[in-house]
């Protein structure tokens, strides 16, 4: 999924379409030689242990990362599913976390930025 919803500035890839060394099923075609930012991303659901089977991207349809830059996660979701995963919903509407955007289109992924709960 991430091979998907992502903009690679480097492939020229836009966010939303599948990269052409996606291989359904196997990954990456090109993985020793991938691009740096593929290199260098890690989605939440790799790299968090708290985070279960039904938030693996290709399940709930959609990419959470954490993004140090505004201490925040980032959601971006497949553009093919346009009424929204339900998990996702659920998400949104729980108390604490506190949506910061969110931006919603036909075209391309959506993207919202969950701010951290305030201490
Ligand atoms: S180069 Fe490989 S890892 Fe990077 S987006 Fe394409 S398929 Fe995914």
């Amino acid at each position: 999924m991430c091979c998907k919803v992502y903009s690679i500035k480097e492939l020229n890839k836009p966010a939303g379409q599948w990269c052409i060394h996606a291989v359904r099923g196997s990954g990456c075609s090109i993985h020793a030689n991938r691009p740096r930012s593929c290199r260098e991303f890690f989605c939440s659901w790799l790299i968090d242990p708290n985070l279960g089977p039904e938030w693996k991207p290709e399940v709930c349809r959609f990419v959470m990362s954490a993004d140090p830059a505004y201490q925040a996660l980032t959601l971006m979701v497949d553009p093919g599913m346009p009424l929204g995963p339900a998990l996702l919903s659920t998400w949104l509407t729980l108390p604490g976390p506190q949506v910061r955007t969110a931006n919603r289109s036909p075209r391309a992924a959506t993207m919202a930025a969950i701010a951290a709960p305030s201490s």
